[in-house]
């Protein structure tokens, strides 16, 4: 007798992860193609994945994974209906490297009014992310400046010799008024100065992924506007709590800070 074979098993969810090895703090492509007639789902360390149509029945997502994720190889779930399906990522061990900082006294231990003043600006930068749906992006991401990186991410940074904090951008060399421009199509959502950031632009680029620029001496945009893939946006600069002339550039994928050198290398 004959088995007849469902539309489930005739279709089976079609899953790629690219790259399939990542560090903790890197970001991932998962890709899943369905037969179009359910919706997928996708969750990887217990949170549920957006996926996004990207052409024909495929979805795409930005995968986070979180600095403090412990080294192993991990599953993904994929479901679409009856249907389901796995893959894997390895996330491979790294060790983050130590640098001494100094700093002006003043912005390492902070008077109660910049005190008061960082307070409320952290607060504000925790609600102003709005709900990000469409992808505004398109292509690869590409690098804010031409110059080199003089800090990475995920850095061990000990100033004058009592703070410690995890360095959670990417800073990037560059003279006073160098341009600086964006890594992918946008929206400007915040333009301020603010304590630590100095002179601070965000780019929301939809799916839940923002690019944070600081430091800037002067901005070249204003908030609300939409701009293109490497549209000058500002200038480098040295404001807020920096030691000097730079860029720190951050991004924000699903709430999670992510290395954006990762996300300049993804294939889309
Ligand atoms: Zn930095």
């Amino acid at each position: 007798m004959l088995v007849q074979l469902g539309p489930d098993t005739a279709h089976a969810l079609n899953v790629t992860v690219n790259p399939k090895e990542v560090i903790p703090g890197d970001v991932f492509i998962l890709k899943v193609e369905t037969d179009g007639t359910r919706p997928a789902e996708a969750e990887f360390l217990g949170s549920k994945i957006p996926l996004y149509p990207v052409k024909g029945n495929q979805l795409l997502a930005m995968v986070p994974v979180d600095i403090d994720t412990a080294p192993a190889k991990y599953t993904i779930n994929i479901t679409a209906g009856e249907q389901r399906q796995t893959a894997a990522i390895t996330v491979n061990s790294h060790e983050f490297r130590t640098i001494k900082l100094t700093l002006p006294e003043g912005k390492v231990t902070l008077s109660p009014e910049d005190e008061a003043r960082a307070v409320r600006e952290a607060e504000l930068l925790n609600k102003i992310w709005p709900e990000s749906t469409t992808p505004a992006w398109n292509g690869r991401f590409i690098s804010p400046t031409n110059s080199e990186i003089s800090t990475a991410f995920g850095v061990k940074r000990i100033m004058n010799e009592k703070k410690t904090s995890v360095h959670k951008g990417t800073d990037f060399r560059g003279a006073t008024g160098t341009p600086v421009k964006a890594i992918n199509a946008g929206t400007v959502i915040l333009t301020e100065d603010l304590f630590f950031g100095g002179n601070t632009l965000i780019v929301d680029h939809g799916m839940g992924l923002y690019s944070i620029y600081m430091h800037l001496s002067e901005f070249s945009v204003s908030k609300g506007d939409k701009i293109l893939k490497s549209q000058i946006i500002g200038l480098i600069g040295s404001t807020g709590r920096a030691s000097g002339p730079h860029l720190h550039m951050s991004v924000r994928l699903n709430g999670l800070s992510i290395n954006a050198e990762s996300l300049f290398k993804l294939e889309l």
